[in-house]
């Protein structure tokens, strides 16, 4: 099957993808393209080219920098961001609190933090969940109580993503413990990383990344201009970033990326002399995953064409779930494909086994995040009963 676009929809498609594969750096596209770590550096300056062209946030309102784009424009924006091997503008600034301060913040927020947000002269990290507080996030204790112009905080957060090279965090803190509903004691505060009384402790990954992170307060002193919206609201303001966090994280444009990787590994590999990719069982498994991705990406352009006024289509939680499935099934076949070579994983450049046979184990078990994280899938399913099968 063939999606054909309208004349200016494909001229777009075009634009993006001269734009991407000519001006972004070819040294962090072959890093993300190997599926090497990027450097906080290469993420900035990645960034920030795409800011200077207006392609780091197309979905913001057009007056902090958005393109006013249709959601089917996005979608390629996206989709061609990740088969050009570019890196993604940091999720955690203009998925998550970029939006939330241009909906929600003072004026003074939004013209402090909002440009800067954009060109990520501010990184931000997240700091929602907690060691007893995930998929019931309401359940969160760090708390923040008022002292004078001051709000103090105590407590922990922990899976904070890049935590290391964050420069502020946004979080989630209980504001009022006796509120008759525990959604309504919440509230969200912005404030700096090096902050007296903000210790970060890294969190190690069998894939052995430096990724995620636990944060300590102890008595955090928060001037009161950093409330986000009006006190007690915060988990308003959550539920809107996670519907936007959710969009976009089917990830479609990687999973292709990988597949047409695989394929090409298939055939370096042989098996009894021959490719291992005219192995019938194979060539069954792979066409498997690529018609269910064909599936996947029709799923997501009917949802982008029918979402209305820029809100997260209940059906996102569908493309969520089978996305982050199909990147897994992706890694998993790379992972197969290599066979007895993906035993090599953590060998250094001196290995004679190809880097992706290197690589191929490590970014297997990095990606049983992908279904915890943004909600698990267990979540979403639930979610998808309720809104979509109305049970
Ligand atoms: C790599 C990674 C990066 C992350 N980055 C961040 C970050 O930057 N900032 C941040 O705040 N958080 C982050 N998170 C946290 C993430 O949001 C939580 O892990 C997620 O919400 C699940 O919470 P939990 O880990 O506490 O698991 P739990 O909520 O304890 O769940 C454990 C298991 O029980 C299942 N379960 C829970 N409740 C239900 C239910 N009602 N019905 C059915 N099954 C259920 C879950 O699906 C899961 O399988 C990250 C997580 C990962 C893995």
């Amino acid at each position: 099957m063939r999606l054909q676009l309208s004349p200016e929809l494909s001229a777009f498609r075009e634009e993006m993808r001269t734009f991407f594969t000519t001006e972004v750096p070819q040294d962090i596209r072959d890093t993300v393209a190997a599926r090497r770590h990027l450097s906080r550096d290469d993420y900035v300056r990645s960034q920030r080219i795409l800011n200077a062209a207006g392609l780091a946030v197309p979905h913001w309102p057009v007056e902090w920098g958005g393109r006013d784009w249709t959601p089917l424009q996005r979608h390629i924006w996206r989709e061609e961001m990740q088969l050009a091997c570019v890196p993604e503008p940091l999720a955690f600034n203009t998925s998550m609190i970029g939006p939330v301060l241009a909906a929600f913040g003072s004026q003074e927020q939004k013209e402090r933090f909002l440009p800067a947000t954009a060109n990520i002269d501010i990184w931000w990290c997240q700091g929602f969940s907690e060691p007893d507080a995930g998929s019931d996030l309401a359940s969160l204790r760090t708390t923040a109580v008022r002292d004078g112009d001051d709000w103090v905080v105590n407590g922990q957060k922990t899976w904070t993503t890049l935590g290391q090279y964050a420069d502020w965090i946004f979080c989630l803190v209980r504001t009022d413990p006796l509120a008759e509903k525990k959604q309504r004691g919440i509230s969200m505060l912005v404030f700096p990383m090096d902050s007296p009384g903000v210790t970060l402790r890294p969190i190690e990954l069998i894939d052995g990344s430096r990724e995620v992170n636990e944060v300590f307060f102890e008595d955090v002193r928060v001037p009161s201009e950093f409330l986000v919206g009006e006190e007690n609201r915060g988990w308003d303001y959550a539920k809107f970033l996670l519907g936007n966090e959710r969009v976009g994280i089917a990830r479609i444009g990687f999973t292709k990326r990988l597949l047409a990787q695989a394929k090409g590994y298939a055939q370096e590999v042989t098996v009894a002399g021959r490719p291992l990719a005219e192995d019938p069982r194979m060539a069954a498994r792979i066409a498997e995953v690529e018609n269910e991705l064909v599936a996947l990406e029709l799923t997501a352009l009917r949802v982008v064409a029918h979402s209305a006024d820029g809100r997260p289509h209940p059906a996102s939680s569908v493309l969520k779930l089978r996305g982050s499935e199909l990147q897994q099934a992706a890694t998993e076949l790379v992972v197969d494909i290599a066979g007895p070579l993906s035993v090599t994983s953590f060998a250094d450049g001196g290995s004679e086994v190809p880097e992706w046979a290197r690589v191929a184990t490590p970014e297997y078990l990095n990606y049983r995040k992908v279904s915890i994280y943004g909600g698990s899938n267990e979540v979403q399913r639930t979610i998808i009963a309720g809104t979509i099968l109305g049970l």
